[in-house]
């Protein structure tokens, strides 16, 4: 799958210069000295080393370090003085990255010796390097030959960091005229402080996160104190809106604006920054945010001067996102532009192997296909199967017991529908054989089943706080845009039991983020339970997920008390083990959904989705559905007539 190139490895590891070179006496007095300094940056690489999408199982022109590394070549021949670093999420939330952990004996994690391979200089943990615990953790990063640092994370109830909270890089780098200088460089790397929510079941009692421009506050000066000349932030967390409300997850705008750091990395929303290359800045400071799974590499050039007995200053920079793909303007198939690194692939390929021949096992049947690319429109046949699932375990787990007796519905959201993932993040189970590579597919998160006993009203409150993905749309617009792209479709919750139709003429009750902004805006109409209109005041049994309950979204109806039940096993396992059990699963796509858009006569809207969605339509036939043109970043646009 790789390109032909071959690399010289001693390019690779070469860090600054040869340390052969003496180092420059500074002149106390006499014209300023000038340094270019290049940095460059991955983020929530997500143990993506080959070009390989695992659910899909095909090749993917848009993800790999064994691609980026070509670009990292590439930045490297261009430059004297280099800096790679990498930004969190580096190990796992993917198919390969969970593999490893089964591995017997565990392998050294084949990131962490990529990235020595390609000479990292530090790094920082993302909030997904704690889904299989700490001590495995540790153990992965026990193999790094670079720093590993966290500046916000600390052993529970102690003063104690958990990693280095930054890392101090001495190098000695050659300014424009070729003499070189000691340079001191500051690493100082932050996480979302809801990572121990989110990793709640791995970190309560171990581990607390605290505030990341606080913490910068506090540290960045404690760090320039050590004769640092120039402090980057590693931040996993996104640009945010700078408000700084304190303990938000996406902070590296706020961030930027704390004195003394220099330049900042940003990630974690898998965003790019910038989009054109150029003076981007964040508060004046360069930035940049370099996609996920490997699609973009990070590059900042930083000019430094110096002059006298006066300190290196920058006073020019320049960021970039340098993709490893575009897209084909024709097919919007995406269209390599770099090699892989062969040297790198080798060192993924047993585990590739492994988890090939793994997710080949067949699990059961399906009579129909399974996919999600109408899942924002209409019922899906991929999620309707994991709502069953997480119903069924809850039927039997719960027989005979008073909650057993309540009415059960089934909370499911496409992880999987387009979105900032692109036009092949969806999922395309076909009928016949189900696979482990497609329960992994299905259900991508390590999440467990969750029950809450909850009343008619938290119901349609839930509904309202998903269906808040839509634009609102006058009655008699034309092509209007249906989706919000700032709402990830992850929090799109489709109650599988319940009847409802989603009123778009109204406006979205909730913000994107979760924040409720019209209080008084209802588009849920409708809403039934077997046929009967949902009493607000009856008691129903919600089935719904951990990450779900950990209230990060603003859920209501989450945060209100105990769940009824959790399961210990994960849902994919559930799921696995439904499939199996059924042997052959009959979900027909074309039965009548139980929600949909309401009418809204003489009204028209745009859906952007996979080319591939063509050939579902008849699923959405009572929206007389139109393909329209391709796009340039490979979505298709459907004209929908509500
Ligand atoms: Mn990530
Ligand atoms: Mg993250």
């Amino acid at each position: 799958m790789g390109g032909p190139k071959i690399r010289d490895e001693a390019a690779i590891v070469a860090l600054g210069l040869p340390s052969e070179m003496a180092v420059s006496t500074m002149p106390l007095t006499g014209p300023p000295v000038t340094l270019c300094l290049r940095v460059l940056a991955t983020s929530d690489l997500h143990a993506h080393i080959l070009p390989w999408d695992y659910h899909a199982d095909r090749p993917s022109d848009t993800r790999g370090l064994s691609r980026v590394a070509g670009l990292i070549e590439i930045a490297r021949a261009k430059a004297g003085n280099v800096l790679l670093l990498d930004n969190g999420d580096f190990l796992h939330g993917s198919p390969l990255g969970d593999f490893v952990v089964q591995a017997v004996p565990r392998p050294d994690h084949p990131m962490i010796t990529a990235m020595n391979r390609l000479g990292y200089d530090a790094a920082t943990l993302g909030n997904h390097e704690f889904s299989h615990g700490i001590d495995l953790l540790c153990q992965s990063l026990g193999a790094a030959q670079f720093p590993v640092v966290s500046a916000n994370l600390r052993h529970h109830g102690e003063e104690r960091f958990f990693l280095p909270p930054y890392a101090i890089l001495d190098r000695k780098m050659a300014d424009t005229s070729g003499t070189p200088h000691p340079l001191r460089i500051g690493v100082i790397g932050f996480l979302p402080p809801q990572t121990v929510i989110w990793e709640r079941a791995h970190l309560q009692g171990r581990l607390e996160a605290q505030d990341i421009v606080n913490t910068a506050k506090a540290l960045v000066p404690e760090l320039r104190a050590q004769g640092v000349d120039l402090v980057i932030a590693l931040s996993h967390s996104g640009i945010g809106t700078g408000d700084d409300s304190g303990g938000d997850e996406n902070a590296s705008l706020a961030l930027a604006a704390v004195e003394g750091i220099d330049a900042v990395i940003a990630g974690h929303t898998h965003e790019v920054f910038p989009i054109n290359s150029g003076a981007a800045a964040l508060h004046g400071r360069p930035a940049v945010m370099p996609g996920f799974f490997g699609s973009h590499l990070g590059v900042i050039d930083l000019t430094l001067e110096k002059s006298g007995a006066a300190g290196w200053q920058v006073v020019a920079h320049r960021a970039e996102a340098r993709p490893i793909a575009g897209r084909d303007a024709v097919s919007g198939q995406a269209v390599a532009l770099v090699g892989g690194q062969p040297e790198i692939e080798d060192l993924a390929a047993p585990l590739h192997a492994a988890l090939k021949a793994q997710g080949d096992r067949v699990v059961g049947q399906t009579l129909f296909p399974l996919h999600s690319y109408l899942a924002l429109v209409t019922e899906s046949s991929a999620l309707r199967l994991v709502a069953e699932a997480q119903a069924d375990h809850l039927r039997l787990s719960l027989q005979g017991t008073t909650l057993g007796d309540l009415p059960l519905v089934s909370a499911v959201a496409p992880f999987k529908a387009g979105g900032r993932g692109g036009p092949e993040n969806y999922t395309d189970i076909p009928a016949g054989s189900v696979t482990e590579r497609h329960v992994a597919d299905l259900y991508l998160h390590p999440n467990r089943l969750v029950a809450l006993r909850v009343t008619g009203q938290d119901l349609a409150d839930w509904l309202e706080r998903s269906v808040s993905l839509f634009h609102q749309i006058a009655p008699g617009a034309r092509d209007a845009d249906l989706v919000d792209p700032d709402f990830p479709s992850f929090n799109f919750d489709m109650i599988y039991g319940l009847g409802y139709q989603i009123d778009l003429s109204q406006p979205a009750r909730f913000e994107a983020k979760g924040r409720l902004v019209n209080p008084a805006a209802r588009r849920i109409v409708g809403l039934c339970h077997q046929g009967k209109p949902v009493d607000p005041k009856a008691s129903f049994l919600l089935a719904t997920n951990s990450y779900r309950v950990s209230g990060g979204a603003g859920f209501p109806a989450c945060t209100s008390g105990p769940p009824a039940y959790s399961s210990a096993q994960s849902i994919s396992d559930i799921l696995r083990g439904y499939v199996a059990r059924k042997g052959s699963i009959r979900i027909n796509p074309m039965a009548p959904p139980q929600w949909k858009l309401a009418a809204l006569h003489g009204t028209s809207a745009i859906l952007r989705a996979a080319p591939a969605a063509a050939r579902h339509l008849a699923e959405v036939a009572a929206l007389h559905p139109e393909p329209l043109d391709l796009q340039a970043d490979g979505y298709q646009r459907f004209r929908l007539h509500l």
